[in-house]
């Protein structure tokens, strides 16, 4: 299934997306499954018949309103070298905050405490069932709702200066993701993940590449902390990092989610 989560006359509303005759279409809403505990406009009953939208003229939100993101740094060989860093030897994980979430088309503010702030292009784990200690028989696609594309905004100057992260992967605005979530690519086969600067091709990594596959990571993470329904885990960029000015527009594309435009101001 392929969701978005988008706004309504009645707030914000999940809808299921179809295909037909190759666009895409939110063809009827679902029910919540997380509400946004900052929204001034929370959900209310639909009533009435809903009129099928095309997805390209809805106003998307992010799908999904994460309690937490647990982000995998490092997770592509030639990433961690591009920074002068070796792979890890197990799994490199930070949190991102939640208030850094923003939507498709929402600016990135790019802040006046940093001199270089990049774009990290990502999939992206959602949590679809609470997963605490996931054992080693067990199979991790239990817990999965699906996937989605994450821009792992980094402030990289302070990322290095102040030494915890909470900075430089934790402004707001930081945490774009979207557009849809959809259970129908499987990233063990391999998905190509894109990343354009003004059109511009500036990443290209595959989940094949992997240095941790996502079994491994959604056992290390649960082992120490509970993850909930709607947590959101992205998994680590590919090659190719470099920073974004005010102006620019970056898009990461993932064949079978789409794109995840957003301006930078
Ligand atoms: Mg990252």
């Amino acid at each position: 299934m392929k969701y978005c989560r988008f706004e309504t006359e009645a707030g914000p509303q999940y809808g299921k997306i179809a295909d037909f005759a190759g666009n895409l279409w939110i063809e009827r809403l679902l029910p919540p499954f997380e509400e946004d505990p900052l929204s001034t406009k929370p959900t209310k009953a639909f009533t009435g018949a809903f009129e099928p939208v095309p997805l390209l003229s809805a106003k998307l939100l992010a799908p999904v309103v994460p309690s937490k993101i647990v982000c995998i740094g490092r997770n592509y060989r030639e990433h961690a070298a591009e920074l002068g860093n070796e792979p890890p030897k197990e799994p490199l994980v930070f949190l991102k905050a939640p208030s850094s979430v923003i939507a498709p088309e929402e600016p990135i503010q790019i802040p006046s405490q940093s001199q270089r702030v990049d774009f990290e292009g990502e999939l992206a784990i959602v949590i679809g069932r609470r997963a605490s200690k996931i054992g080693t028989d067990e199979p991790v696609a239990f817990y999965i709702r699906g996937y989605t594309i994450v821009n792992d905004v980094t402030a990289r100057d302070l990322q290095k200066s102040d030494g915890q992260w909470w900075r430089a992967k934790g402004f707001d605005s930081f945490c774009p993701i979207g557009p849809i979530v959809t259970d129908e690519i499987d990233p063990e086969a391999g998905i190509t993940v894109e990343t354009r600067l003004n059109g511009e091709l500036r990443q290209q990594g595959n989940t094949r590449d992997f240095i941790f596959p996502i079994d491994v990571l959604l056992r290390h993470i649960t082992a120490a902390m509970t993850l909930y329904p709607g947590d959101v885990i992205p998994t680590g960029t590919p090659a190719g990092v470099s920073p974004m000015q005010p102006g620019d527009s970056v898009e990461v594309a993932i064949d079978g989610i789409g794109v995840l435009r957003n301006p930078v101001l």
